[in-house]
């Protein structure tokens, strides 16, 4: 799989306005590994950048450095990997407001796209064509706090509702704010074990013994590549 970092800086013209760029840690080919998407081949475009620190964030190397983009180079790189799935992930990629215009674009190109959030930022101006995978924050993140829930109004059937689950505590958060919002209504619930913190199988049989509305799934990127940066 090959990461573009080293080559991004090449392809940044220098010229490009900045309202079309976007700073963007990395851009690479891979397989979708979670969500409705998953096993599908997938070029993953990781914007730089979060304002939220998740106990047990993957991805760290995401919130500083990056390089700037012209949002067509982007367009142009993504096109050279002949996927028809894109995903915009983070970081928090809406933590850079351009990001809409390039989820705006790669729609109209005709990719299937979705975009990987936290919902602590607001999803209304999302491009209705793109799938949401949206996070709510369980209490073991310590952002718990952060979760924006007016953007469940926001979200259409297509899209998702993420919960990443760390001990029982957060099980049992999670089972409830699916039932009082009736989020399994609304759209698909993926129910996620933080890898290492609690056994995928304790999980699996916590939501068949509750009879939960919600998809158990595990990340398929960890088992493939054990989470290496660029997959
Ligand atoms: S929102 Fe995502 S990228 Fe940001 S700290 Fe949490 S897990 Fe990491």
């Amino acid at each position: 799989m090959v990461s573009s970092t080293s080559a991004n800086v090449e392809m940044t013209t220098s010229d490009s306005p900045a309202a079309e760029r976007l700073r963007i840690t990395e851009i690479f080919h891979s397989i979708q590994g979670e969500a409705d998407a998953i096993g599908w081949r997938t070029v993953f475009v990781r914007l730089t950048g979060c304002p939220l620190r998740c106990v047990w964030c993957d991805t760290e190397y995401s919130f500083y450095g990056g390089n700037w983009r012209d949002i067509d180079d982007i367009l142009a790189e993504v096109a050279s990997y002949g996927a028809s799935h894109v995903c915009v992930t983070g970081g928090e990629p809406l933590a850079q407001k351009r990001c809409l215009i390039l989820l705006r674009k790669l729609c109209d190109a005709g990719y299937e796209v979705s975009l990987e959030t936290s919902g602590a930022l607001d999803v209304a101006e999302v491009d209705p064509r793109v799938r949401k995978v949206m996070d709510l924050k369980a209490p073991d993140s310590g952002e718990s706090a952060r979760n924006l829930w007016s953007n469940l109004d926001h979200l259409l059937p297509h899209d998702q509702v993420k919960i990443v689950i760390a001990s029982r505590v957060d099980y049992e958060w999670a089972r409830g704010v699916v039932a009082e919002h009736r989020i399994d209504r609304r759209c698909m619930v993926l129910f996620s074990p933080v890898h290492g913190a609690i056994e995928p199988r304790a999980l699996a049989e916590w939501i068949i013994e509750d009879k939960l509305p919600v998809r158990f799934q595990l990340q398929l990127h960890k088992l493939l590549w054990n989470d290496a940066p660029g997959h």
